[in-house]
């Protein structure tokens, strides 16, 4: 006999907060640098990331989530990645 409340959550309760996102629908150039990106262009692009970021029902669950999963890569929760460097250490960075 199958013993349903020992059966794991639902996937989707793990990421609907995503739904809710204020990047929804925003060009993801916006949050993640093309390659080689320096400078005044890497600045003005991430600080417009964090202005949608700033606004965002989720920010806290979408940091969160990316502190966990040691994201490399893009503007999440309002911090770029060097910001999140900085919590965690160095991140490894696919492909590198
Ligand atoms: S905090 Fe920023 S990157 Fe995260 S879901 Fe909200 S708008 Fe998107």
């Amino acid at each position: 006999m199958t013993v349903i409340s020992r059966l794991p959550e639902p996937v989707h309760q793990e990421w609907d907060w995503q739904l809710r996102a204020a990047c929804r629908g925003a060009d993801e150039r916006l949050f993640f640098h093309p390659s080689g990106e320096r400078g005044r262009a890497h600045d003005e692009r991430e600080a417009a990331a964090k202005r949608i970021c700033a606004q965002c029902p989720v920010r806290s669950r979408c940091l969160a989530h990316s502190l966990a999963v040691r994201e490399p890569y893009g503007v999440w929760g309002g911090l770029g990645e060097d910001e999140r460097s900085a919590i965690l250490g160095p991140v490894t960075r696919r492909g590198r």
